[in-house]
């Protein structure tokens, strides 16, 4: 969200100048828009004189409102309060267990919450956020199921969290919520082809097509984790055999790591391990990071198997550019070359064109920002706003139809 010219917005949206004036002085009323004098760059006197006075430029208000956004991830949940910008206020986190009943993580999720909550003026309180993992129902607010949450079945989380919380409360997947704060965070998507591949306890991917969510019939698009890679492969947890996950997932590679220490290696893991109840990727990468040969195997091994399936998604889909969102940038390098490798061997010469693959700038905090996105973003779907887009995309349509 950079600052803007009214100009600009309607050349985006495809509203009338006289729309926009409307919706835009509602948002100033409101004090969610300010206006300021646009900066000339330094030493550019011939554009300063043909401006004469600087026009004016639209900008967020960043401190207008406060968001509650939650991510409700298999192994922990976090909290942030953020202002309108999705930049973080106040962060809290704790582990959970995957296995508990749904009412057991939802009682933390309302602790953490009302803990940000406490915080905050109820008046500037917009709403709250959450990034789920799995298939969710965007519309009716209901988590579906997940195969990283077993006991997750039809759960309406939306409105429970609404009822007890007392504010509105929006949900989306965790994997659309990282393309959109993707997407929200760096202009530029608009004129490309984006893949965003979320590696946490699972992985799922989301294409955007020039600024566009490709999300699927009801949203359920992304399920890369659950593509066959290897027909003989270990049962999934999905139901499946040999899906991505046996080999990549949080549980794929404590399980690796728990293989290799009863072969004997890993030995810098089992003195690390001492003291500690449970095993976590993060460790590995930590070790891996300092150079244990076994740990950097098992990390050069998830870059292997995630280079197959991007090498795949790019053959499909020819994207300008490969996002990887996860906590594995603490092995960056040594992942993203493997990955890389892989996708060499993979992928057609030319579907890999020019092709960039890089971690996002955010790591595994974009499911988090994206929740807050979600929220932010709903203060300017005005309804008129809505509404106009709506006539735009009716004719749009219809053109279409025509041609
Ligand atoms: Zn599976």
């Amino acid at each position: 969200m950079q600052p803007t010219f009214r100009a600009a917005v309607a050349r985006r949206t495809g509203l009338k100048p006289a729309t926009v004036t409307g919706i835009v002085n509602d948002l100033l009323a409101q004090q969610i828009l300010s206006e300021a004098p646009a900066a000339i760059p330094s030493g550019n006197g011939e554009l300063g004189a043909r401006w004469g006075r600087p026009p004016l430029m639209l900008q967020v208000n960043a401190d207008a409102k406060r968001i509650v956004a939650i991510d409700l991830e298999p192994d922990r949940i976090r909290v942030a309060v953020t202002d309108l910008l999705a930049n973080v206020l106040n962060y809290q986190e704790q582990a959970i267990d995957r296995f508990s009943e749904p009412d057991v993580i939802i009682k933390t999720m309302l602790k953490l919450a009302g803990r940000a909550m406490e915080d905050v003026d109820r008046a500037q309180l917009q709403g709250v956020g959450v990034s789920l993992p799995g298939l969710v129902d965007q519309k009716a607010g209901v988590l579906i199921s997940s195969t990283n949450l077993p006991r997750w079945r039809d759960v309406p989380i939306r409105d429970i969290l609404h009822k007890a919380l007392g504010v509105s409360v929006q949900v989306e997947r965790s994997i659309h919520l990282a393309a959109i704060y993707e997407k929200w965070s760096d202009p530029n998507h608009a004129h490309r082809t984006t893949l965003m591949l979320t590696l946490r306890t699972g992985v799922g991917i989301s294409i955007m097509h020039h600024g566009h969510l490709l999300t699927g019939r009801r949203g359920f698009a992304g399920e890369i984790g659950h593509t066959v890679v290897d027909l003989n492969g270990k049962p999934c947890e999905c139901g499946g055999k040999g899906c991505l996950e046996t080999f990549v997932s949080a549980p794929a590679i404590v399980a690796r790591a728990t293989e290799m220490i009863h072969q004997g290696k890993c030995q810098a893991l089992v003195a690390a391990m001492r003291g500690k109840s449970d095993l976590r990727p993060e460790l590995i990468y930590k070790l891996a990071k300092r150079g244990d040969r076994d740990c950097a195997q098992i990390v050069k091994e998830i870059g292997k198997y995630l280079g197959i399936a991007i090498g795949n998604m790019i053959n499909l889909f020819a994207p300008d550019e490969v996002v990887i969102c996860g906590s594995i940038d603490m092995v960056e390098a040594l992942f993203l070359q493997a990955v890389r490798e892989q996708v060499e061997k993979s992928a057609l010469p030319r579907s890999r064109e020019g092709l960039t693959i890089r971690l996002a700038r955010e790591k595994d905090r974009l499911p988090l920002l994206g929740a807050a996105v979600l929220v932010a973003e709903e203060m300017f779907e005005l309804p008129s706003l809505q509404h106009a887009r709506e006539v735009t995309e009716d004719k749009a349509t219809v053109s279409a139809s025509q041609a």
